[in-house]
């Protein structure tokens, strides 16, 4: 933390006083933390939460993540990665592609299958609950994190269901957590621009809340940096932060800074690298229920999100191997991690690297972190 008398000058005095007391911040004091022209000052709160929260730990997961199909009946406009059906670059992997997908790595101790895709026009939730249960057959040591809240109303919708029976069905054939995806930003007016066919942001909170209710942890995203206000992304973190004050049932907050290539948004210009690291560093801030942040290295780039480590994030999340969704929006990171560069990305920033699984449980033993594996990576013996 630096000295008060910065914060003084600043006009964050009292902000720093609450963030030192543990206390609340109002979403007036989230806009002067956004505008105060001082990144490193910001920072610095951000960093003090998050030595309190996680002292000098980092996190990071062993995980595959697969796009089952990028074929969708909303037209996004901020979606590179979406096609409609027949149009060229269409995909949709079958149940046993998908399956030959967990085969070849399970020579790999992954912890976590990370599976998402579009919403389908024809893709039913039998099939998916077949792939469930069928990737719980072979994998019944990983954890399945599976299905935005969009692409659940999209099964109820198409089942003639309600979200709450469909999260049953899903959860009953092995999913175990939903990613945080599809949130974007919430307000109405962003929506009504970049997104008018997609679930309305009440209602991606009602379907997270139902999945809390019934057990099943959620992680949570903020997509920035195209149309919104600060004022509309500090309105998105309270909204967050008001369901989980009800629920407690977001695991980790995902920021995504929006890459603009390939999309439909008009004069998109992209995140600069301070915007990304103020973002984080408030969103660390505002959220002081949500226990971890992740600073996700796709999306970031590699050396920003090694950065944002000193920012309020506590997590690199994961290997990942495959990544689509980011990459067809023009993400220029690596299309995977191993290991060994994840923890050495960490070691490097200051931090002690921690193997977690998708609930943030350290993975202990012959799997946990600087082990064996990481040894054959490093090419020893
Ligand atoms: S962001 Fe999701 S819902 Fe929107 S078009 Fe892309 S895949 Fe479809």
């Amino acid at each position: 933390m630096l000295p008060s008398s910065v914060y003084e000058e600043l006009g964050l005095g009292s902000i720093r006083e609450k963030v030192l007391a543990g206390e609340r911040l109002s979403l007036e004091e989230g806009l002067r933390l956004f505008e105060c022209p001082d990144l490193l000052a910001v920072g610095a709160l951000a960093h003090h939460v998050r030595t309190r929260l996680h002292g000098w730990t980092t996190y990071y997961v062993v995980n595959q993540h697969i796009n089952y199909s990028n074929i969708c009946v909303n037209g996004c406009r901020f979606c590179a990665f979406s096609r409609r059906k027949g149009q060229p670059g269409a995909f949709e992997l079958t149940v046993d592609q998908i399956l030959e997908k967990v085969r070849e790595r399970l020579h790999d101790p992954i912890t976590e299958i990370h599976i998402v895709g579009g919403c389908h026009p024809d893709l039913r939730l039998e099939t998916f609950e077949r792939l469930l249960s069928a990737i719980r057959r072979i994998r019944p040591d990983v954890r399945l994190k599976a299905f935005t809240a969009v692409e659940i109303a999209h099964f109820a919708r198409l089942e003639g269901l309600s979200t709450r029976q469909v999260l049953e069905r899903l959860r009953a054939a092995g999913l175990d957590m939903l990613p945080g995806g599809g949130a974007e930003v919430f307000s109405p007016r962003i929506r009504g621009l970049l997104c008018p066919e997609k679930l309305s942001g009440e209602g991606w909170l009602q379907v997270v809340r139902e999945a809390h209710e019934l057990g099943i942890k959620t992680n949570a995203t903020m997509l920035f940096g195209h149309k919104e206000t600060l004022q509309e992304r500090l309105e998105h973190l309270d909204a967050l932060r008001r369901l989980q004050d009800e629920t407690a049932g977001f695991v980790c907050f995902i920021p995504l800074p929006f890459q603009p290539h390939n999309t439909k948004v008009d004069d998109a210009r992209g995140t600069t690298g301070v915007e990304e690291l103020k973002t984080i560093a408030v969103s660390r801030l505002m959220l002081d229920n949500i226990p971890h942040l992740k600073a996700y290295w796709v999306m970031l780039t590699v050396k920003l999100a090694q950065v944002a480590l000193h920012f309020g994030a506590d997590d690199l999340d994961g290997t990942v191997v495959e990544e689509k969704i980011g990459h067809m929006a023009g993400a220029d990171s690596e299309q995977a991690l191993t290991r060994w560069e994840l923890e050495r990305l960490i070691a490097e920033a200051g931090f002690e690297p921690v193997e977690r699984d998708s609930f943030f449980e350290k993975v202990s033993g012959e799997r946990g972190g600087a082990n064996a594996d990481t040894a054959k990576e490093r090419g020893a013996a």
